[in-house]
């Protein structure tokens, strides 16, 4: 093989398509990205339609505020984003999005199609970009609203599309993915299509509602609800009886301040609240909305913002045991202690 003579910057395409791999890694990626920007804008009703478990077409139709005719190219350059303005913004991000990565991203290895009309607007813009080439905008009609098409996901990243996993596999994260999502959110309705057929369904209400709706009424009758409040934190959600538990941490949805991540510290959190209850490996099912200051929070450290920091990250957890150990004594699922003679 050979060295390059020179150090040298490398062309804008291949940039964007060395950023867009640690956005976009598959499909359900594509699925997170766009929702997450649905419900940055305030939508109520949120659809996604998939083709070929998202290789073929991915799309995505909001009812939300939509994108003003001159911004729509615009959203599609690199970090370029309405959600923050400088870098003061990052330590009181109350959106999603900010770091105006998705669209670019989803653009530089695929073929987009945007329609978006905002309330003030009579029509609605199109645009399309291909593998990260913004076309012309022309005009429309739609109702107020965003709808995205992505088709031909990694058609240009021939090694990314290789190593997708099967259909049932990618359709699996997806459905994880909207599901994770419409726990996070029980006030906005959801619809999740694979080639036509209804894969998830549910329309709006509250959070007890929307885990029978996404987990079943068989799950949703082993939980019991959970409150707590103290300086730092709010909490509240719903955890599984001390009876119910799974295998591993695939039944754990956490959000905090809106944002579902995956935290390995909430989910041992948790399950110290439960101390000898449950069988050694084994954890509980988990709902858990956690409300923390702002700027206790970084949500900056990773591309696809599936973790975040806490600041006082020991001082939350131990809340958080003791909020599971109140609920389960509330439940009378914990024996209270003999008081000492
Ligand atoms: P980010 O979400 O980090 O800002 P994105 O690349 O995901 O970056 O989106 C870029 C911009 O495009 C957003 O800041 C927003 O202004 C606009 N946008 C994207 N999707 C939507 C949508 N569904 N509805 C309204 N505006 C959208
Ligand atoms: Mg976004």
């Amino acid at each position: 093989m050979g060295k390059p003579e020179h150090i040298h910057l490398l062309d804008e395409a291949t940039i964007n398509q060395i950023a867009a791999g640690e956005v976009i890694e598959r499909p359900a990626s594509v699925v997170k990205e766009l929702i997450d920007n649905s419900l940055d804008a305030g939508a109520s009703d949120i659809r996604v339609e998939i083709e070929g478990a998202g290789s073929k077409s991915i799309t995505v139709i909001d009812d939300g505020s939509g994108i003003g005719r001159d911004e729509a190219p615009v959203a599609f350059t690199k970090h370029s984003t309405s959600k923050i303005e400088s870098k003061d913004d990052l330590h009181r991000i109350i959106t999603l999005g900010f770091r105006g990565e998705a669209l670019s991203s989803i653009a530089a290895v695929s073929r987009v199609e945007l329609i978006s009309r905002t309330a003030d607007c009579l029509s609605a813009v199109k645009v399309r970009v291909e593998g990260g080439s913004v076309g012309e905008t022309t005009d429309t009609g739609s109702s107020v609203g965003t709808r995205v098409e992505v088709r031909d996901l990694f058609y240009n990243t021939p090694a990314r599309r290789k190593y997708l996993k099967s259909k049932r596999t990618e359709l699996s994260h997806i459905t994880d993915t909207v599901t994770r999502q419409a726990l996070g959110n029980p006030e906005v309705s959801f619809t999740l299509l694979n080639e036509g057929k209804v894969v998830l369904r549910c329309g709006k209400g509250e959070l007890f509602d929307r885990m029978v709706q996404v987990l079943g009424a068989d799950v949703a009758r082993q939980l019991i609800p959970l409150e707590y409040k103290d300086d730092l934190l709010s909490l509240w959600g719903y955890i599984s009886k001390p009876g119910y538990y799974r295998s591993n941490r695939e039944m754990n949805y956490f959000f905090v301040n809106g944002r579902n991540i995956s935290s390995p510290a909430i989910s041992n959190a948790v399950r110290l609240g439960y101390y000898t209850m449950l069988p050694k490996g084994r954890y509980p099912a988990a709902v858990l909305n956690v409300k923390i200051n702002l700027e206790e929070v970084d949500v900056n450290v990773h591309p696809a913002k599936r973790y975040v920091r806490l600041s006082r990250e020991n001082e939350i957890m131990d809340g958080i045991s003791s909020a599971v150990e109140q609920a389960l004594k509330q439940e009378k699922l914990v024996p209270e202690a003999k008081p000492s003679p």
